[in-house]
């Protein structure tokens, strides 16, 4: 481990240097199969080649000027973000907790705008995540990464994910927004009980309510849609996006319907590198592929296939107590720590991610191969058998 960088992470002692589609080779060498993509980021597998070009040949042409000025990149990107969804505009930031820092901001003055300066509180859930920094911390439901860092920012009010009586108890004149993961992704791959968002939204509407997805983990076809709520009718005001966005460059976005997204006007919101040239050309050329080249539509089948993989280890590991989630955002829940699961899988060549303690998380890139399934299978059936 290196002493001169901040040890916020327990990381691995392995370092990768080269990545192809979902497999990457660490510096002696050895290849891993990667099912974590980077924490859903790495969608398209590593280094997919339209990106690369792209990223390549904007990077010899102009890499950042300044949203003082017109960027045809970011309105194209806009476009077809806003096109693939309810939204009709983008605010272009960094990262997830800065896309739901903007929502914040969006659904406060929001309310203002319209008549309503007491409503500021934000309804979230437990165990959400939604960010690092004061203000997302606080929003993300969960003592741990809240502990140490208080005063924690006023306005937050959690209650249980799934429960739709809670929210309805929750909701008082102070209430400016809903804001929820369509699937808990750091929780551990929770997913709600069916009709769980058309009730958000009902709730919303009826005490003029925003309501805000975070889709920063679900979206970008990681559940076999292009977004994590696109199983429902329901759509959101609000959405943040952040890591598949731009397969791997820092980008994050916040998109709102016309109505809501009127009020950030000129001078209210910002960000210096947000939506600059660069990213927005590694964003496009993420959407060409996923959308154009039919990323997307193999992702639910994919996801099926691996499913019914884990089901299968899960019907012969007494240890394995559940399989979750959809498309490929996946998750295992075990009655024992799965942080060892992880490590022997990693030094047996399979990257995945614990969460939670007990639970292993999968999110394999898009582009997975059946083969690839396979193998992954094996090797984690081999690590279940030999620990267990
Ligand atoms: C990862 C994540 C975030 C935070 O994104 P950063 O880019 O690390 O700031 C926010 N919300 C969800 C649902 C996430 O999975």
């Amino acid at each position: 481990m290196n002493g001169a960088v901040m040890s916020t992470y327990a990381r691995y002692p392995v370092a990768f240097e080269r990545g192809e589609g979902c497999r990457v080779w660490d510096s002696d060498g050895k290849e891993y199969l990667d099912f974590l993509s980077g924490i859903g980021v790495n969608n398209l597998g590593h280094c997919p080649p339209k990106v690369v070009e792209a990223i390549r040949q904007q990077a010899g042409s102009l890499i950042h000027t300044s949203n003082l000025y017109r960027i045809p990149g970011q309105e194209r990107l806009a476009e077809r973000l806003t096109e693939s969804c309810f939204a009709d505009q983008a605010f272009f930031c960094n990262s997830g907790a800065e896309a739901n820092e903007a929502a914040i901001k969006l659904v406060r003055k929001y309310q203002r705008d319209n008549g309503r300066p007491g409503r500021f509180e934000i309804i979230t859930t437990i165990n959400s995540f939604h960010g690092r920094t004061i203000t997302t911390l606080t929003a993300s439901g969960q003592e741990k990464v809240q502990r140490g860092f208080d005063p924690l920012a006023p306005g937050f009010r959690y209650v249980p994910f799934g429960d739709i009586e809670a929210v309805e108890k929750a909701v008082s004149s102070y209430t400016a927004a809903i804001l929820v993961e369509p699937i808990q992704g750091e929780a551990g791959v929770r997913v709600p009980p069916d009709g769980y968002l058309e009730a958000l939204r009902r709730i919303a509407d009826h005490h003029d309510l925003l309501l805000v997805f975070d889709e920063v983990q679900t979206g970008m076809g990681r559940t076999g849609r292009m977004w994590g709520h696109q199983w429902t009718k329901v759509a959101p005001d609000v959405m943040t996006i952040a890591k598949a966005i731009a397969s791997g460059l820092p980008m994050g976005a916040c998109l709102a319907s016309a109505r809501v997204a009127k009020t950030l006007s000129p001078g209210t919101h910002g960000s210096t590198f947000g939506g600059n040239p660069l990213c927005c050309a590694a964003a496009n050329a993420t959407l060409d592929m996923l959308l154009d080249d039919g990323v997307l539509e193999g992702a639910e089948e994919k996801g099926k296939r691996f499913e019914a993989g884990l089901r299968d280890i899960m019907e012969r590991h007494k240890l394995v107590k559940e399989v979750r989630g959809r498309g490929l955002m996946l998750a295992m829940v075990l009655n024992a720590p799965a942080e060892e699961v992880a490590a022997i899988s990693l030094s047996r060549g399979l990257l995945l991610n614990c969460t939670m303690g007990t639970i292993l998380r999968f999110l394999p890139p898009l582009i997975v191969s059946d083969e690839e399934i396979e193998r992954a299978l094996t090797i984690l059936d081999g690590v279940l058998t030999d620990l267990f």
